[in-house]
């Protein structure tokens, strides 16, 4: 299949570092490799400290101009942006297929997805108004205004190549903010690509720039510890944000971190078992179970396990595994080999500990792997203790509200959570109590299309939002002017 598909070159774009509006060869190139197939995608450049730096002198450049624009001179470029990415859909689509190994037709609803930041930024922005506040004294006229926090350094995950480039970059861009992009080592293309045709709606010089690297930490050095680069937003493992948390600590950086997460899953008793299972399709198995807000954990009522058991099986056995480039294709290949190496332990150690494989369980060549449900499932597993990012369900029965209520909020992450109910009181007793910034109540996902919903999660599943009005006040600083009148 991948011979018969546009490779890059054919794509017309360069893949070099954007820096200062320009394209920049790199003294090395680093490989990216369709993880379906193995084959190159292409090689790309890898930039490094000399990169970095160049990239945060253009950036401090280009803010002086690109503030000083009125926002709705601003939503111009952004507006235009969004058009050429709706225009480029299916290029973008089919890159995130090639380098990533989503599936064709989910890499294509990713980049309405991505789109829908770019057009929301573009409006809100123009609603960044500041406010003029009461005053104790007669004599004093006093006002809140709301500024660009800065140049932003901006690091991203391979799981949404386009849209966590956008919810980032647009509302940073939207807020009078030039950003520094770098991609993850894996998924440099779409970013490139968002870079080119940013520069075709007519963004300035140094607004966006990306720098792709194999290795991030001599870039991320050069931009952590530059005290010009006023913001850190970060989405990515728990691990490495915490290092960037600590890291911003000396440049006293704003930051934003959207970090990993373990959502739990809940089917109550009432809950309606055909569109439960439907849904567990959705929430589970969507890029190969690799997505932050993913079903970590199913925790069924007794009542309804074996049924859903069942049922579950039954639909997930029916899934079409294979080439992300067939848009028939369900479950794509994991990105790599560490992910994949991930997935088999969880389920070797879940075996060991007792639990069956109700189907999958296995891998299947290459970076594939079988859509999995396991049943038996006890405390002590790393399947419910750990983000699997896979297409790994493991389900566990339970009985009680509160015993639930109190297993699903037994970890340190609190990103996504599930229920499943038709008892109005018990959603929202039960959602009011879960530990997590989302909470879906029957609805699998929740944040689609969510451009203007509130995006984050508790503990250590990050700091700040992103979406809606909440992430573009994650890029303004709010200055108080007070007037003493003679
Ligand atoms: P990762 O943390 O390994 O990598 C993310 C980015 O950080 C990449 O660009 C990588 O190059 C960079 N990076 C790695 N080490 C670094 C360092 N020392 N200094 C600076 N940058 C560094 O994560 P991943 O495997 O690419 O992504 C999967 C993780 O992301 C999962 O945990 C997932 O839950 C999480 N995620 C969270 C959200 C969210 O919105 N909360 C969304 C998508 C993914």
């Amino acid at each position: 299949m991948l011979e018969e598909v546009l490779m890059v070159k054919d794509f017309d774009f360069p893949v070099d570092a954007y820096i200062a509006g320009q394209w920049r060869k790199t003294a090395k190139t680093f490989t990216v490799r369709s993880p379906f197939s193995g084959e190159t995608v292409a090689e790309v450049a890898d930039s490094g400290v000399a990169e970095a730096q160049a990239a945060v002198e253009a950036a401090v450049e280009a803010f002086k101009a690109w503030r000083a624009l009125t926002a709705f001179d601003r939503a111009k470029v952004l507006r235009k942006w969004n058009e050429l990415l709706l225009s480029h859909q299916e290029e973008l689509g089919r890159l995130t297929a090639l380098e990533m190994g989503k599936p064709i037709t989910e890499a294509k609803g990713e980049v309405l997805y991505a789109a829908s930041f770019v057009e929301w930024s573009a409006e809100e922005g123009l609603r960044v108004n500041g406010e003029v506040l009461q005053s104790r004294f007669p004599n004093k006229r006093q006002m809140a205004l709301y500024e660009p926090v800065g140049p932003v350094y901006a690091v991203t995950p391979w799981n949404f190549p386009t849209s966590m480039i956008t919810r980032k970059a647009a509302p940073a861009l939207a807020a009078g903010c030039p950003i520094i992009l770098k991609p993850a080592e894996q998924t440099p293309l779409c970013a490139l690509y968002l870079a080119k045709l940013w520069e075709e709606a007519g963004g300035p010089a140094g607004t966006l720039q990306v720098l792709p690297a194999l290795d991030p930490v001599p870039v991320s050095k050069v931009l952590m510890e530059d005290i010009r680069i006023r913001k850190i937003t970060f989405t990515g493992s728990t691990a490495v944000g915490k290092i960037l948390y600590r890291q911003g600590a000396d440049t006293l950086k704003r930051i934003s971190l959207e970090l990993g997460g373990n959502a739990p899953f809940i089917l109550f008793e009432d809950a309606d078992l055909e569109k439960a299972v439907q849904f567990t399709l959705l929430s589970k198995y969507r890029n190969a179970g690799q997505t932050c807000v993913t079903t970590n954990r199913i925790y069924v009522h007794k009542r309804l396990e074996s049924d859903y058991a069942d049922a579950l099986a039954e639909a997930v056995a029916g899934l079409k595994v294979g080439d992300p480039l067939d848009p028939t294709t369900n479950v794509g290949p994991l990105v790599e080999q560490q992910g994949l190496d991930k997935v088999r332990a969880h389920v070797e150690d879940a075996l060991a500990k007792g639990a069956k494989v109700k189907t999958g369980g296995k891998a299947l060549g290459g970076l594939l792997y079988a859509p999995t449900v396991l049943t038996g499932i006890q405390p002590g597993m790393r399947v419910l203790e750990e983000e699997t990012f896979g297409p790994v369900a493991p389900l566990m029965p339970f009985e009680d509200e509160e015993q639930v209520i109190a297993w699903a909020n037994g970890t340190d992450y609190g990103l996504a959570a599930y229920i499943w109910t038709r008892d109005l009181s018990r959603a929202f007793r039960v959602a009011e109590r879960l530990e997590y910034g989302i909470v879906g109540v029957n609805d699998p996902v929740p944040s689609a299309m969510g451009s203007n919903l509130p995006f984050g999660g508790y503990k250590s599943s990050g700091l700040g939002r992103e979406g809606g009005h909440w992430g573009l006040e994650e890029y303004l600083e709010t200055k108080f002017v007070s007037f003493l009148l003679p």
